[in-house]
Formats: structure tokens, sequence, C-alpha cells
């Protein structure tokens, strides 16, 4: 079968070949890849930022957003023939930690954990895959190709089970959110913000093009330049854009009771002059939070599966702005400016 492999540690190494189908030892659901969605995280694994093969392996099948259809599954594993399905990414380390050993993968504590297509173990990225029953979670058919968004929002409904964790240590009825980075990951948190009834604010950097549209599309607000100019302090912040610049803004932004969620990652070397002792102040006299929140465990996918199921498909189907069919794979990883979320089609091949 095709898969799409990388070598850990050789960067550009990324290529199409034809792999061995997957053991049984992965797994006895054994599902055929619709799609598969890209992510920043997928450029830092072909840059060699990080990656890891599967023990005894060169190679790497790449790819953490999954959409399948299940091929085969036991009788009592809970699947059928037919099924639309995404494949967990992170799976629990084998010590396992505390955090691990409850189903919290994504809090887990000695970081032994191992991830689909990032962290010795093949990800989606392949014309077939297996899992285990408990690593499969099935979407709403009427979702369709939608349900490429399910890893993604994984992540945007963990930081909000977090935020709200967080929000409720006292009396919390929060109004406005305020998202920065109109990505995938920053539109997906709106999306949630606007389903729980929020005054939405999304800030980015472009003025024109799909992402504008889609946040006035949930009835939100769409922003670009400095976030003081904002004229308010928001709730709740959530920043996705990892740039230091931006963080540095948001938490001047930070109001009384306000939490500031930490959901891009960065890259090194962005170094800002800060005055520790005023956001110290600051934050003790108005009891504010910031916090860093990565990853997601079975519990938050069944909530993105709710998100999805709720969301306007029309909108949803509108994130996805461009499609590769498995023979284009190469454009697929050439960013162009109106991409918002890169599909590529195992279905047409
Ligand atoms: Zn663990």
């Amino acid at each position: 079968m095709k898969a799409i492999t990388i070598v850990p540690g050789t960067p550009n190494s990324i290529s199409v070949q034809d792999v061995p189908e997957p053991p049984a030892s992965d797994g006895s659901v054994l599902v055929r890849a619709v799609e598969l969605g890209i992510c920043g995280t997928d450029f830092e694994l072909i840059s060699a930022d990080y990656g890891w093969a599967p023990r005894g392996s060169k190679y790497l099948i790449l790819g953490h957003e999954s959409l399948g259809v299940v091929e085969d599954a036991p009788a009592d594993s809970g699947f059928k023939k037919g099924d639309l399905a995404v494949g967990i990414v992170r799976h629990p380390d084998p010590v396992p930690c505390v955090a691990c050993a409850v189903d919290e993968w994504d809090m887990c504590r000695n970081m032994k954990y191992t991830e689909r297509g990032i962290k010795e173990i093949s990800g989606f990225g392949a014309e077939l895959w297996r899992s285990h029953p408990g690593f499969v979670v099935k979407l709403d058919p009427k979702l369709g190709g939608c349900g490429v968004l399910m890893e993604p929002t994984t992540i945007l409904a963990k930081a909000w089970d977090h935020i709200t964790r967080i929000g409720e240590r006292a009396l919390w009825k929060p109004k406005t959110l305020l998202v920065t980075g109109a990505g995938p990951v920053g539109l997906l948190a709106a999306l949630i913000g606007a389903q729980r009834g929020l005054e939405v604010h999304v800030l980015d950097r472009v003025t024109e093009g799909p992402k504008p549209e889609l946040v006035h599309d949930l009835g939100g607000h769409y922003h670009t330049g400095p976030l003081d100019k904002l004229g308010f302090c928001p709730d709740v912040m959530i920043e996705c854009t990892g740039v230091a610049s931006v963080i540095v803004e948001a938490i001047n932004l930070l109001g009384t009771d306000g939490i500031l969620c930490l959901a891009g990652v960065s890259s090194h070397g962005q170094e800002q002059t800060l005055d520790i002792g005023k956001i110290n102040r600051t934050m003790v006299l108005e009891n504010s939070v910031i916090f860093g929140t990565v990853n997601a465990n079975r519990k938050h996918y069944q909530m993105a599966a709710e998100v999805l199921g709720k969301a306007d498909q029309q909108w949803l189907s509108k994130m996805i702005s461009r499609r590769e069919p498995l023979a284009n794979w190469r454009k697929a990883f050439e960013r162009q400016p109106d991409d918002i979320k890169v599909v590529i089609d195992f279905s047409h091949r």
C-alpha cells in the first residue's frame, strides 16, 4: 500500500512509498483512509525539528489528522464495516504514569507517551491503518469529509474543557472571547466560543480572503493590528499564533479574573523584554491565569464530535480550503496564501 513517510532526523525526506500493510498487532480495527489533514506539526516533522520512527523502522508514516472508513472489525469491537472513523493520536505511556493510568494521556507526566505519525507509532497517512478499538472514534456519517476536522477540534475541546475548569474555580460568567490567529486552530476555538454564547473576537494579520468571512459567519468580530487597540479586556483569550510579540500583547491585555490559554507552539529564539514585576503584580491583584494546553484524551474526542455535530456543515466545509488527491501529495505540502486546512484525499488516486 502507499504511505506518506519521513525519515526522522533527515530534513525534507518526505516521500510516498509502497510499504507493507499494517500488522495485526496494530489493532483489530482495519480502516481505509479517506482523508488526511495537514498541520504545522507535519511541517515541523518534515523539517526534522522532531519526530521518532517506530522501534526497528527507519521511517515513520506521517499523518495524525485522520478520517477513514472501517474496512474490517471484530463483532464485539463496537465497529462495523462502513463506519466513519477517526484515530486517536496519543497513546498512554507503557509505565503508565498517574495521568496515563486514568486515560488522561494528554497530561502524561513522564513524556514517554507515543503519538501516531509523530512519536514512535505509524501515522494515518497510509491507504490502510489499524487501531485497537479503544483508540478509534466513530463519527456521525452526516459529517462526511468535514470529519477530517475532528482531530484539530479535539485540541480546542480540551482547551475549552480546561478553560472552563479554571474559570469555575469561582463564580464564572464569561462574556467575551479573543482568539489570536485565524488558522484552523483559531477558527475552531472561535467556533466553540460562539457555540457557548460568547461574544467572539478574532485577530489575524490578513485583511482579506476566507478568514474574515468565516469569523463573520460565526457572528464574530474580525480584527487586525495591535491588541491594545481592541479597547477591552476579554474574559477568555486563546492564543493560537505562537508569535512572541502577540503573546506579550495578550499578556498585557489580561483583565480581572482573565484567562489566557496558550495553544500555539512557538519556534525558539523569539526574545522579548518583559516587566515580570508588573506582570506578577497585575496577575496577583487580578486573579488572572495563563496556562498552556496540548493534545487531547478520549473524552475530548467525544466533546469534539458534539461540537462538529452542532456546527453549520457549510461553515465547516469552508474551513477545508484545499483537497489534493494523493497523487498530488507534493502540492498539498506547498503553502498557498488562502490555505486554511489542506487535506490529502486518499479516495481519489
Ligand atoms: Zn504518561
